[in-house]
């Protein structure tokens, strides 16, 4: 374990990154890095954020659920994108067509749950989580 230095796939930068494993496989990633520094990361989440087409989105219910529900998904949706920021860069290439679905999926949460109510219900709940175990059932589906 050590840190390894990549070029971020945006502005090029070099920084380093904790990698685990063995050295011919960081080496492989290093070369095949398709992560962000954290400066372009930072700039990514917040023109996710920016361009309002998630806050966009219909929401049905009351007034009042509506209201609250899009407050949960806007957190929502920000803690899933920091974690598919975060995390798609660690897996492995060979890994990314089963994985993939997960990110898809939990991108199209606003779109494929417009009502308040659905939000409402999880506000509690870990998002990033909820992707993990979608990555953990999509791999020991395999
Ligand atoms: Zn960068």
């Amino acid at each position: 374990m050590g840190r390894t230095a990549v070029t971020c796939a945006k502005c090029g930068t070099n920084y380093n990154v904790q990698m685990y494993g063995k050295h011919s496989d960081r080496d492989y990633r290093a070369a095949n890095w398709q992560g962000l520094c954290e400066n372009c990361k930072a700039a990514e989440i917040s023109d996710a954020a920016k361009d309002n087409a998630v806050s966009a989105l219909p929401l049905t219910g009351s007034e009042k659920q509506i209201k609250w529900a899009m407050q949960i998904r806007d957190k929502a949706m920000a803690e899933v994108m920091a974690f598919v920021a975060e995390y798609r860069p660690k897996i492995k290439p060979e890994h990314l067509d089963t994985i993939s679905p997960a990110f898809d999926r939990a991108e199209k949460m606003p779109e494929n749950h417009p009502e308040a109510s659905w939000w409402i219900d999880r506000r509690d709940i870990d998002w990033a989580d909820l992707v993990k175990s979608e990555i953990k059932r999509l791999m020991t589906q395999k």
